[in-house]
């Protein structure tokens, strides 16, 4: 039988993001997924119109009805509230779990609301096998914790956190996009990848389920980060061969 992911998350209407490109991305890796949404938006690429939270209890239902079947990882996106991040921390199984902070859109609606980083740094920082921050978010998550960028990857990986993946597509200086692990039991490990000019949604969605979805399968850390980063590139090229010929510099994403 295939592994199974536990995605819990938010759905965008447009499709560009959330569960439906957690389940997008683990059908094409050939495994089975099962959700609990935390969150209905009406979102566009352009805009977030609507949010609505799923009542706490209502998504601690989802995951305990989820976990009825196999579970082999865990893929944390949109939480919305203080209020979810401490229903999903208590209702948690225990298997490797890969939780992307996402804190804006990338139409620029916030996300998770104030008390919420507090809340993910208290009970879910702790819980997960791999943090995946992009630039913007790794400072919001310092700005929280009242340190520099570089020492927040110490603390919270002091906090219980097994490992950080700093996601480079915002920084626009290098030629190519690299992505930086985290990991006490090792160096340092870079993933590079070139820059490609496609506005795509979902990047850091696609990058953090994959990485689930690799260790669901019984990848190690190192492996499965650069198996999705691939799979990720590749959905970059094919963007760019559909929309221009040639690939320009510029990457538009949030991962
Ligand atoms: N909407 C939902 C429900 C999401 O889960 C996410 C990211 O995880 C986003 C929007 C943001 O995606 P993007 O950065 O592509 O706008």
């Amino acid at each position: 039988m295939s592994a199974r992911v536990l995605c819990i998350g938010g759905i965008d209407s447009s499709g560009g993001a959330g569960l439906l490109r957690d389940a997008a991305t683990l059908t094409a890796m050939g495994l089975e997924s099962c959700a609990a949404v935390t969150a209905v938006t009406a979102q566009s690429d352009k805009a977030v119109r609507e949010v609505q939270l799923m009542p706490p209890a209502l998504v601690a239902s989802q995951i305990a009805a989820a976990c009825e079947g196999p579970v082999d990882a865990v893929k944390i996106g949109m939480l919305g509230s203080a209020a979810l991040v401490d229903a999903i921390a208590r209702a948690l199984p225990d298997r490797p779990v890969v939780l992307d902070p996402v804190l804006v859109s990338s139409s620029g609606r916030a996300l998770l609301d104030e008390g919420g980083i507090a809340a993910l740094l208290a009970h879910l920082v702790p819980r997960a096998t791999l943090l995946t921050p992009n630039l913007p978010e790794l400072d919001a998550l310092a700005a929280a914790l009242g340190c520099s960028p570089a020492q927040a990857i110490g603390r919270l990986q002091d906090s219980g956190c097994g490992a950080v993946l700093v996601k480079g597509g915002h920084d626009l200086t290098p030629q190519d996009a690299t992505d930086r692990l985290y990991h006490r039991a090792s160096p340092v490990a870079e993933f590079h990848a070139p820059r490609l000019d496609a506005a795509l949604r979902g990047t850091g969605c696609q990058l953090a389920s994959a990485i689930a979805g690799g260790l669901a399968q019984g990848l190690d850390m190192e492996r499965a980060v650069s198996e999705a980063k691939r799979r990720l590139t590749a959905r970059f090229r094919a963007s760019c061969a559909a929309t221009a010929p040639e690939a320009t510099r510029g990457n538009m994403s949030r991962a």
